[in-house]
């Protein structure tokens, strides 16, 4: 391990080489130039681990309505966050990638992903403009410690004691602890006098229960899922739903264990609507149809062909329909009513919390209206940035969390540089 020789104290200190702040030690290095001692520091073995992973590995590094869609956010300081995007939005941000050599490619649903298909390109051209920043990654060094010392920040680590005139915290939130998630950032900005909400996992599967979910493990299906508490649906989406042994899973479900992760009430559930492109009126007449030219199968194979056969099989028997073994014909029109309101409202009792290990993103963070959205800069500690997951900031699925990342991170390195900038005219 290297040893840290920075008694005489670097200009600026990026704590987390994540995606937001590598971001911000290379926007920073562009406007000082030489002159300036930067240094990013991480606890990991290398920078970048999480970014590695993003997008299964092919990084969906923003998405086109990503800063347009701030309802596509939950934070504490909405006008905050806006601030954020109108100094640096999603064109800005192509732009920066644009300058380091990244060439993207955009798909459905305004998704951005490298053109090469590979996350490893966006750390890779980072990591190369540092160098040619000669900004230095010291890798290994977990910040353990953090205070003001007249007009230097003084942190410890393993490796020594770092002096800083300018700190940006970007290290990052709890959410895949696997893949280096971590809460030493919140810890750090809370000994600098910040405070943050309540921290949940978000983009994950949602725990829930029923004695159908073991027979359909790995099935996907299309539906309209929606997450709802004892008042009503707090939020809908629709798409790809994924069973698992004991959740829910797939994008769709992703999106709405965020909302899950923000609501008030513990007794929550999660609603399929399993053929959300027929009113109910419309599926009663599909199944009557179906009563009148299947009468000679069991009810087994009754709903072989609308759904796949495991799924349609558990719907029926949620709607009390057992045994299967009995015969099409014997279904009562008040039994096609109570089938058909199963598949319009299949409801799965959550049950207990998601898990940090499977989620992509922390739903909670330090408050960002202690921070500046114009600069980044903390109101409470100058000199002070924040970027990225470690604030109060999560997105849904599709690109917004890593804008969030670079846009926060370029802001932060910008203004961080700008400080420098103007402390230096001030002396002279
Ligand atoms: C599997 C997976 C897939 C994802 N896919 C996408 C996607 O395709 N699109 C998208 O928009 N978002 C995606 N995300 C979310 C996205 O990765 C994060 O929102 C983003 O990485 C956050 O960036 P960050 O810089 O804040 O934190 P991170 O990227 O987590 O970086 C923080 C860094 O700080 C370091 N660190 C922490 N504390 C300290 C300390 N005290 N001292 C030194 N170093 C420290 C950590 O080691 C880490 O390297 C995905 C997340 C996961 C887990």
């Amino acid at each position: 391990m290297t040893a840290i020789n920075t008694a005489y104290g670097l200009d600026l200190a990026v704590i987390g080489g994540g995606a937001s702040g590598l971001a911000a030690a290379v926007a920073a290095g562009r406007e000082l130039g030489e002159d300036f001692s930067a240094a990013v520091f991480d606890a990991q073995p290398r920078c970048g681990k999480k970014l590695l992973a993003t997008g299964n590995g092919r990084c969906n590094l923003t998405n086109r309505y990503a800063a347009a869609k701030s309802s596509c956010y939950h934070t504490d300081d909405i006008q905050a966050l806006r601030r954020v995007f109108s100094g640096v939005n999603v064109e800005d941000t192509l732009g920066f990638f644009d300058n380091l050599g990244l060439v993207c490619r955009e798909e459905e649903e305004g998704r951005i992903y490298p053109s090469c298909g590979q996350a490893s390109a966006v750390l890779d051209l980072l990591r190369l403009e540092l160098a040619r920043l000669h900004i230095s990654e010291i890798c290994g060094c977990r910040v353990e410690k953090i205070r003001r010392e007249g007009d230097l920040f003084v942190m410890s680590s393993p490796l020594g004691i770092i002096r800083s005139k300018n700190v940006i915290i970007a290290c990052g939130g709890k959410a895949a602890p696997n893949l280096g998630g971590v809460d030493w950032g919140y810890n750090l900005l809370c000994s600098m006098g910040h405070s943050a909400t309540r921290l949940n996992p978000s983009l994950c599967p949602i725990p829930v229960e029923s004695p159908h979910l073991s027979s359909l493990k790995g099935i996907r299906a299309h539906a309209k899922a929606s997450i709802c508490d004892g008042r009503g649906v707090i939020h809908s989406d629709s798409g790809e739903v994924q069973f698992g042994d004991k959740a829910l899973s797939g994008i769709v479900i992703f999106q709405l264990s965020s909302a899950a992760a923000n609501a008030r009430s513990d007794e929550l559930c999660v609603e399929l609507d399993m053929l959300p492109e027929r009113s109910e009126q419309e599926l009663v007449a599909l199944l009557t149809h179906r009563r009148a030219i299947l009468p000679h199968l069991t009810l087994e194979n009754y709903l072989t062909g609308v759904f796949n056969k495991r799924i349609g099989m558990c719907l029926l028997k949620q709607a009390g329909m057992t045994p299967l073994s009995r015969s099409v014909s014997e279904l009562s029109d008040s039994d096609i009513r109570r089938i058909s309101s199963v598949i319009k409202c299949w409801r799965f009792p959550v049950n207990g919390k998601a898990q940090w290990n499977s989620a992509q993103v922390t739903s909670g963070g330090v408050r960002l209206s202690e921070f500046d959205g114009l600069t980044m800069q903390s109101r409470l500690c100058k000199g002070l940035f924040a970027a990225g997951e470690v604030l109060n900031v999560d997105g849904i699925c599709g690109g917004y969390n890593l804008q969030w990342a670079w846009s926060s991170g370029i802001l932060a390195g910008r203004s961080a540089a700008a400080r420098l900038k103007n402390n230096e005219k001030g002396r002279s």
